[in-house]
């Protein structure tokens, strides 16, 4: 029982701190996650707003070298009307060769022109292409009309917002004021220079003129969309909208989207690179964490389990110990009880197979320890007498709660009986009832019990038997012929004037005449249960079951005679040899009388013969 205390009990305790490490595992990988993405998203906004100002300075680098490139075209047409100022008038042909210059220079030209001071239209070129602008006249119903009049008033060169062109199409138009001075350094109004641009042109040619590939461009007036260059991929987001200086027009924006190139020139992978790193560094750190748990778990488990199959050995020793001790103990046990002369056997009553015996069991009957066995098994009624109705015996008295000692007999090997003296006892163990026996050969005790028995019921001169035996018997056969109903006497008999034969004999020849008196007694007695005794002194006591008075007579007629011929000389005796008085009684017992009473009336009757005269038989009768 103490053995199973020190099972192991560890198995559930050691589960949880695998769970929290584990747990904080779990926990460390998503807080190292979680800064990994911060990181990232923090890069990233970082990386974006770079990029954005790098998109941005790029944007207004490109606004500012459109802007330059109209105002470098621009020229020209100034320089023409600084020409007209200085000069005069020019003449066409030098006007067109300025004229041809420009075109040359620049194709962004739909066409130069000059309109007179009526803002008709004088000279163009080319002609080709424009020849629905011959003779065209700027009204006060057409859209640049007040925008030409306001660059006319203040002598400087305007660009006008976008309109429909005579030729069609969009166009935008300079109107660069001319005027003629005379000799008085007076000014006169002498018509527009006018470049005449296609918004597409215009806007593909000055795009062309510088690096624009990065990006999609589109050109709003007023918010409107105007003009669009864009490429098959641009990247939303990094978008741009700057304002745009066509001259000394505010009226445009440039709105620029970043080709997807652009994009990835102008941003760095190195968020994404903080991001892997932080994630492997992340998974690297988490496996080597958990495979270092995972280690010391193992670890753990293989101490625990050491600890656990080193207390299994010291629990396995023990038992071996405690087994070896128990051996040792049942087999001194056996020892013992083999050495003692008792025999010990245990029983299954059922199949009476043996459980366990000892040597004296078997060998005192002279059997071997499986011959017995197999005389058990086989012929229990043959080898303990009775063997059935002594287990019903035995159950009985355990059932009354009674002695459980029984004599019973047993068969030797050679055939003969042996008496046995088997103290037993029925048990139950798991439900199956066991027989216990301790079994002795008592034949010795029986026969000394028996000597003993004879010795107290006999008399020590005589050898009959004594007093104490005459009231025993007396009263048992009083009781067994109440019984039947069967009558009973009593002789006493008195030896005559015995005192003067020892007086005169001597007393060891008064004892030989009592034992010769005894014998003689003795010899009239022919059946079984009549008892002669030595009443005392020189009186006997003759019990005659189941006689009546009439055989009672006879009897003691046969003890006088029977005296008679022992011839014994009594010199003090007035017959002058041994002779006996007898008191006779007969009674057939019954509630009403008592055994007392009929040793009172043969006495009575022995008193009545010694009055008498001695040597003869009185009978009592009831007076
Ligand atoms: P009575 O005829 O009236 O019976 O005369 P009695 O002498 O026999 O009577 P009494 O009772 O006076 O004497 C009995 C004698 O028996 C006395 C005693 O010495 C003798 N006696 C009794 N027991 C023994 C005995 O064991 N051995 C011997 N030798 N004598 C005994
Ligand atoms: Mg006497
Ligand atoms: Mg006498």
């Amino acid at each position: 029982m103490e053995l199973d205390s020190l099972r192991d009990t560890t198995s559930i305790t050691a589960e949880r701190p695998a769970w929290r490490a584990r747990l904080a595992l779990v926990l460390l990988a998503v807080m190292l996650l979680g800064a990994s993405l911060l990181l990232w998203q923090k890069m990233v906004t970082i990386e974006r707003a770079h990029a954005n100002e790098r998109v941005a300075a790029q944007a207004r680098l490109l606004t500012r070298q459109l802007e330059g490139g109209l105002t470098t075209q621009a020229q020209d047409l100034y320089r023409v009307a600084e020409l007209w100022q200085h000069h005069g008038r020019l003449s066409r042909d030098e006007w067109e060769l300025q004229a041809r210059f420009s075109l040359q220079h620049f194709r962004g030209y739909q066409a130069i022109q000059w309109a007179d001071a009526d803002l008709r239209l004088r000279w163009i070129l080319p002609m080709a292409g424009n020849e629905a602008a011959a003779n065209f006249q700027l009204t006060p119903a057409h859209p640049n009309y007040l925008l030409a009049m306001q660059a006319k008033t203040q002598g400087k060169a305007v660009f006008s917002n976008s309109f429909e062109l005579v030729q069609g199409g969009r166009g935008f138009a300079l109107y660069t004021p001319l005027y003629i001075q005379n000799d008085r350094g007076e000014r006169t109004f002498d018509g527009f220079v006018q470049g005449i641009f296609r918004v597409q042109t215009l806007m593909d040619e000055l795009l062309d003129t510088v690096d624009s590939a990065g990006f999609n461009v589109r050109l709003l007036e007023f918010g409107r969309p105007l003009y669009s260059r864009e490429q098959a991929d641009f990247s939303a987001g990094l978008q741009q909208e700057l304002p745009l200086h066509l001259l000394n027009n505010r009226n445009f924006t440039l709105q620029l989207n970043p080709t997807r190139k652009l994009a990835q020139q102008l941003s760095s992978p190195l968020p994404m690179v903080v991001l892997g790193a932080g994630l492997i560094t992340t998974l690297l750190l988490i496996a080597a964490l958990a495979l270092a748990l995972e280690n010391a778990r193992r670890a753990g488990d293989l101490l625990a389990s050491n600890s656990r199959l080193n207390e299994e050995v010291g629990n396995r020793e023990l038992i071996e110990q405690v087994l070896r001790d128990s051996r040792e103990r049942l087999q001194l046990v056996v020892d013992l009880t083999d050495s003692s002369r008792d025999g010990l056997f245990i029983i299954d009553p059922q199949n009476r197979n043996i459980l366990h015996m000892n040597k004296a069991t078997y060998s005192s009957l002279g059997y071997s320890a499986d011959e017995f066995r197999e005389q058990l098994r086989d012929h229990p009624e043959s080898l303990l007498l009775g063997f059935h109705a002594w287990v019903e015996l035995v159950r009985q008295a355990q059932h009354d709660n009674q002695g459980k000692i029984f004599q019973r007999e047993m068969r030797r090997r050679n055939g003969s009986i042996q008496p046995a003296e088997i103290s037993a006892q029925l048990v139950q163990v798991n439900g199956h009832e066991y027989l216990i026996g301790v079994s002795r050969d008592n034949n010795e005790r029986l026969q000394l019990e028996a000597q003993l028995q004879h010795l107290s019921q006999r008399d020590g001169l005589t050898g009959l038997y004594n007093r104490r035996f005459f009231d025993h018997q007396l009263h048992s056969e009083w009781r067994r012929l109440q019984r039947i109903g069967a009558p009973m006497s009593l002789l006493m008999l008195d030896v005559d004037h015995f005192k003067a034969y020892n007086d005169q004999l001597g007393h060891l020849a008064g004892d030989d005449a009592l034992r010769k008196v005894a014998t003689a007694l003795q010899s009239c007695l022919l059946r079984d249960g009549d008892a002669v005794c030595r009443y005392g002194g020189e009186e006997f006591a003759l019990i005659l079951a189941n006689t009546d008075q009439a055989g009672a007579e006879l009897i003691a007629a046969r003890i006088h005679h029977a005296l008679a011929e022992l011839h014994l000389p009594h010199p003090g005796s007035p017959l002058s040899c041994l002779t006996a008085s007898i008191g006779l009684s007969t009674v057939t017992p019954n509630r009403d009388s008592h055994p007392d009473s009929l040793v009172a009336h043969s006495d009575q009757a022995l008193y009545q013969a010694k009055h008498q005269g001695r040597n003869c038989t009185c009978v009592w009768r009831k007076s």
